[in-house]
């Protein structure tokens, strides 16, 4: 961390950095982890709602692993459950384990849309499979995606993520090497327009295989859904005979151990699911309409093909098990929605009192704050065009400011923030401290 704010001067962290720079390109594993500013930022630990570098320095972290560890960083009974799976590199790969039958069961029980469900080891696997079982059971082409929403790193929908406001309305893709007759089977609408909706039905609809949304698209931060824009696509896909996917990564245990669709009532076909069910360890999962799902096991002409190596490892079932556990018999959600809403709200009457012109906005235990003016009080942006209002400059500020009282929220623009189980009132009064000091000084 030594090249940006809140460096020390230890320099441990810029040797090891500089090595990984000669070996991994851009010197990280996933696109996502090269921060400017944070060229230097090499982890050694992590614990509960802190986490350690290279440098020496400590931080209360509220960025999260983009949100696995729901129940905090290594949870002591997560960690116990996998060490007494007592295989953690034991995976047979043939047959079916007790482990995996007694997951599967619990998510049927908890998930409206889920009547069968596979295992995968990310999230990506989880949307790939979703998009490709839909073509196979519609025999349709299209994809309908909306802007802002992620949904992994594969070429469907690898397009139109944090888009600059030129290419808001056009094909964005995410990526070089996609072929472009991909990038064209996958139509691209505005989030919450419903009229938009109908419109690409009534042009499309006997060739749209497949419509995924995150229910709350939290790769923009937190644009909650209205609800009759949840109503249409229901209404829409059902009429056309499409396929409505819920990409719940996110959102999925999260924000309910039903997902955002018992929150809604709005029931898709096929869900996918991802980090915080397994509290950090690689999980990903994609669940549905029995009919769908068995299209993986047996079709006239083939199955669809699914695989992994590591499906179903046995120290990440053992991991999700016991994340449900904790889920269903502890207060987790309690906890960590009374965070959120302290934070939410507190920083609102903050920003009021500076007379920033600030959203703080969110779900539960997820917040942001979008620096934009002209918004009443509880008045929140709908999509993201609305969040090209928001000022980049001042977002990543403020929190590369953060760092220097040794509060972690991800200094890139539009990015949310997490709290955990093992997140405490003392840690957000620190957040609330420092949020005044560190305002002042980036504005
Ligand atoms: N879907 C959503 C909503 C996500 O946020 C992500 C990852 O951030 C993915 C899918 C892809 O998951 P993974 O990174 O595990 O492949």
């Amino acid at each position: 961390m030594s090249s940006g704010p809140g460096s020390s001067t230890s320099g441990a962290g810029a040797r090891i950095a500089e090595r990984a720079r000669r070996v991994v390109p851009g010197g990280v594993n996933s696109g996502q982890r090269s921060v400017p500013g944070l060229t230097d930022l090499v982890i050694t630990g992590t614990g509960g709602a802190r986490f350690r570098t290279a440098d020496g320095r400590e931080f209360i972290d509220f960025h999260a692993a983009f949100g696995p560890p729901l129940l905090g960083h290594n949870d002591p009974d997560v960690a116990r459950a996998v060490a007494e799976a007592g295989t953690s590199l034991g995976h047979m790969g043939v047959g079916v384990t007790e482990g995996e039958v007694l997951l599967a069961e619990q998510l049927v029980e908890l998930i409206p849309s889920v009547e069968k469900i596979l295992l995968t080891s990310t999230g990506s696997e989880a949307t790939f499979h979703a998009l490709r079982v839909a073509r196979a059971a519609t025999g349709r082409r299209l994809v309908v995606k909306f802007q802002g929403c992620y949904h992994g790193w594969h070429d469907s929908v690898s397009l139109n993520v944090i888009s600059t406001p030129e290419r808001v309305g056009g094909r964005d893709p995410i990526s070089t090497g996609i072929l472009p007759e991909v990038l064209e089977a996958t139509l691209v609408l505005p989030f919450n327009d419903s009229e938009a909706v109908r419109a690409a039905f009534a042009a499309h609809g006997q060739d749209i295989a497949a419509v995924i949304l995150e229910p709350v698209p939290h790769n923009v931060g937190a644009l909650l859904p209205h609800q009759e824009f949840l109503t249409t696509l229901r209404e829409e896909t059902t009429r056309a005979g499409s396929v409505l996917v819920f990409d719940e990564v996110i959102t999925g245990f999260r924000h309910h151990t039903g997902g955002w669709q018992t929150i809604s009532g709005v029931t898709p076909d096929l869900t996918t699911f991802g980090k915080a069910m397994a509290n950090g360890a690689p999980v990903g999962a994609l669940g549905g309409r029995a009919d769908l799902m068995d299209l993986f096991s047996s079709r006239p002409g083939g199955p669809t093909f699914f695989a992994g190596t590591y499906n179903g490892h046995p120290s990440v079932v053992a991991a999700a098990l016991a994340t449900l556990r904790k889920l269903r018999e502890e207060p987790v959600h309690e906890h960590v929605f009374r965070l959120g809403e302290r934070v939410r709200t507190e920083l609102t009457a903050l920003y009021q009192r500076l007379d920033v012109p600030a959203v703080v906005a969110g779900y539960g235990s997820v917040f942001v704050t979008y620096f934009m003016p002209g918004y009443a009080p509880g008045q929140l942006p709908g999509s993201y065009t609305d969040l090209l209002a928001n000022d980049a400059a001042l977002f990543v500020g403020y929190r590369r400011r953060l760092l220097e009282h040794g509060l972690f929220e991800l200094p890139l623009n539009l990015k949310r923030s997490h709290i955990s189980y093992a997140h405490t009132d003392d840690d957000v009064d620190r957040l609330l401290t420092a949020t005044e000091t560190a305002v002042r000084s980036a504005l």
